[in-house]
């Protein structure tokens, strides 16, 4: 077919142009696809986890249109620091936003209109603009990009009203160019909303695989000041790493930084009860190396392409799989390994909760029979009592969890309540809400391949049920069989599933498990399923725990709707094997136990998770020897590259990484290249930054060799 010689001819430049503006020898997983979509002329959905490299999909292509491509980005600090490394790169590119006076916004337009610039950046709040518009319809845009598409959405986590928007302007352009979507969500209503929103026509879908190999994941479970210790352990203990510790609260933040500082780090605070300068100083602080350790609430992070951060700590449970995700994401998108750990407690899981509550009572969507189906055993128990008034809700974040503002337009834009079997609109985003905030405290319970379970949280099915890269593959726990009791909930969904049942909530199936005398168990005939009162030795709090470990594995589901009821998952069948064993973490068994062990228990549990780790990162997983030299030799030249790399971005006014990434240092040092073609081999070398720092970095590597 002709279309496809086209495109492999196009295909061939798109590669060069890789090559020549970024030095990279190949495209990674999914990039080649979207970039031969968007160079057929189709519209395009890639769906790429966090670090996939997505912006590349958009940025080559432009390279080798004739027009300019425009990029929508939700974050003014991301448009600031991508065009800053696309002009380290060499290529032509510029933003317009409000941190430009409007003699800088003139000048901008003007260098758009002479054709000057191949990538144009601008926030969705500018499509409004009637400067902006005029502007668009007189240019030839050849791909509009939009980034972070999933903000259409308010399925996703991070709703963006604005971008609404895009899709009438788009319509509205004299030309309708190619119309591309990138994000890292893949749920099938976030995908929807953007078809739908956007507008985008017959596009072809690229979905990669959400797996990062070179990510390590872990989880605990530690109170408060067992987080606080442990983190103030691993940071000091990493001095030469950057990282990124997420806190659910503006007040965490500022302790836990502290704390941090107090221990000896320059680790610095960021939030969005902080002026909008400090907030930019610190991210640049960060990008420049100028400090390590970030201690942020979810407002840090998107938009921040720092590709060397070696750990993400999450001092509390995110209210939602996709959120962790993506900002655990954060880690390692150069390639090499990074770390992300995920420490929790109950009261993380009912301050999210109570987000839910809040958001479920401004949406006017009532608890119903059902409403507490979604709630977690937690709740009753001292130590969730205790750090859920330290927690506080006073200083979250919005735009996670809680949808804040936008709530009550989007209440009223509904369409009219329905009453009967129907579900409205509010009460079905409440229970996604509550089925997302489950799946994550499932994560955050099992004992099973993290890995796994985060790969079958996103609808694909894992390679292996061992990944060999996350704490429950290192197996170093100590764990309950409960293979008896995984039985018992399983037989009790299958007989409320009988004779016409249509199946309970989750909190109706522990006190049915539990063998409660209540009269809504009682009344409603539970009390004659065979299994009631079989876990009559576990709390019912519990019980609760262990069906929310065991969706999240994929034995059960909860069925979202307005009332939520506990299913077989598509993993029942394994139940039924005659090896079948379940075991869940002795941490996390406190509720299981009744509250034995809290004491020297908890604490020794911690201390162990302490060693493990530490032995882990320095290169027990494997995986971070690719992180450490040879020999010292090889140490120290890599320090000396660095000095010529600080060197040089501090004469450019540039964050470090945007002259060369570590991974690509650490190739020079592997390789040691003295002449201008091995250096243009090195990973990461383009042709202009050979011909900027070739020389400087060569001759560093050449009196080193001399010296040794
Ligand atoms: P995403 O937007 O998907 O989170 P980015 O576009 O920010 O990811 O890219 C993450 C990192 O991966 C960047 O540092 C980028 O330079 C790097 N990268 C992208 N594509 C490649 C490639 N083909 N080879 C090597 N590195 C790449
Ligand atoms: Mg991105």
């Amino acid at each position: 077919m002709t279309t496809s010689n086209g495109t492999g001819a196009a295909m061939a430049d798109a590669q060069a142009a890789l090559k020549r503006y970024f030095g990279y020898e190949s495209f990674r997983p999914g990039q080649q696809q979207a970039i031969e979509a968007i160079l057929s002329g189709r519209d395009t959905l890639a769906i790429m986890p966090t670090g996939a490299g997505k912006s590349l999909c958009y940025q080559v292509p432009s390279l080798l249109f004739e027009g300019v491509t425009l990029v929508i980005s939700p974050l003014i600090a991301l448009m600031h620091d991508q065009v800053a490394a696309l002009e380290a790169a060499g290529v032509p590119s510029a933003y317009l936003n409000s941190s430009l006076s409007s003699d800088e916004q003139r000048d901008v337009m003007d260098r758009v209109r002479a054709g000057e610039v191949v990538l144009l950046y601008c926030a969705p709040e500018r499509l409004s603009r009637r400067d902006f518009r005029d502007l668009a319809a007189s240019l030839d845009i050849a791909l509009v990009a939009v980034d972070e598409a999933h903000c259409v959405s308010q399925w996703g986590h991070d709703f963006r009203p604005e971008y609404s928007m895009i899709g009438g302007f788009v319509a509205g352009l004299p030309r309708r160019p190619r119309l591309a979507a990138f994000t890292a969500t893949a749920t099938p209503r976030v995908k929807d909303d953007i078809v739908r929103v956007l507008g985008l026509r017959d596009p072809q879908v690229i979905q990669t695989s959400f797996d990062r190999p070179n990510l390590w994941f872990g989880t605990r479970r530690m109170s408060r000041s067992e987080k606080d210790q442990w983190i103030r352990q691993y940071v000091t203990g990493h001095p030469d790493d950057a990282g990124i510790v997420y806190c659910a609260s503006r007040r965490e933040v500022d302790e836990l930084a502290e704390s941090l500082r107090a221990a000896g780090t320059n680790a610095r605070g960021y939030h969005a009860g902080m002026d909008s300068d400090t907030r930019r100083r610190v991210q640049e602080d960060f990008v420049a190396d100028r400090v390590r350790v970030i201690v942020a609430t979810n407002a840090f992070g998107m938009g921040i392409d720092k590709p060397d951060v070696r750990y993400v700590i999450h001092h509390n449970m995110p209210g939602s799989m996709e959120a962790y995700y993506q900002e655990a994401g954060r880690a390692g998108r150069d390639g090499d390994p990074g770390r992300c750990m995920l420490l929790w407690n109950d009261a993380d899981i009912n301050l999210r909760t109570r987000f839910i509550n809040q958001d479920a009572a401004a949406l006017g969507v009532g608890g119903g029979a059902g409403g507490d189906d979604g709630g977690f055993g937690g709740a009753g128990f001292a130590e969730g009592a205790g750090d859920a008034g330290a927690g506080g809700a006073d200083g979250a974040e919005p735009g996670d969890v809680n949808p804040g503002g936008g709530a009550e337009s989007r209440a009223s834009q509904a369409a009219p309540q329905q009453f009967g079997q129907q579900i409205s609109q509010q009460e079905a985003l409440i229970a996604s809400k509550r089925a997302q905030l489950n799946a994550m405290a499932g994560y955050c319970r099992t004992t099973q391949c993290l890995r796994a379970v985060i790969l079958r949280y996103f609808g694909e099915t894992p390679a292996s049920e061992q990944c060999g890269n996350c704490l429950n593959c290192e197996g170093t726990f100590e764990t309950i069989d409960m293979t008896a009791a995984a039985i018992c909930v399983m037989r009790g969904v299958f007989y409320t599933l009988q004779n016409g049942g249509f199946g309970v909530g989750k909190s109706k199936l522990a006190d049915m498990l539990h063998g409660s005398k209540s009269e809504a168990i009682v009344g409603s005939g539970l009390a004659g399923n065979k299994m009631y009162g079989s876990l009559s030795a576990l709390p019912i709090a519990g019980i609760k725990d262990l069906i929310t470990q065991m969706v999240s594995e994929g034995f059960l589901v909860i069925a979202e709707g307005r009332f939520p009821v506990v299913l077989f998952g598509p993993r029942m069948e394994e139940t039924t094997h005659r090896g079948f064993r379940y075991l869940v973490k002795r941490e996390a068994s406190r509720n299981l136990s009744g509250g034995a062990g809290r004491g020297a228990g908890g604490a020794a549990g911690a201390g162990a998770g302490n060693g493990t780790y530490g032995a882990g990162s320095r290169g027990g997983a494997g995986t971070r020897a690719d992180l450490t030299f040879d020999s010292t030799d090889d140490a120290e030249l890599f320090d000396e590259l660095r000095r010529v790399r600080t060197e040089i971005a501090r004469e450019e006014g540039r964050p470090p990484y945007m002259v060369f990434n570590d991974r690509t240092l650490r190739q020079m040092v592997r390789d040691k290249p003295t002449t201008p073609d091995a250096f243009l081999a090195i990973s990461g070398v383009g042709e202009r930054k050979l011909e900027a720092y070739g020389d400087r970095f060569m001759q560093a590597i050449a009196s080193f060799a001399d010296r040794s």
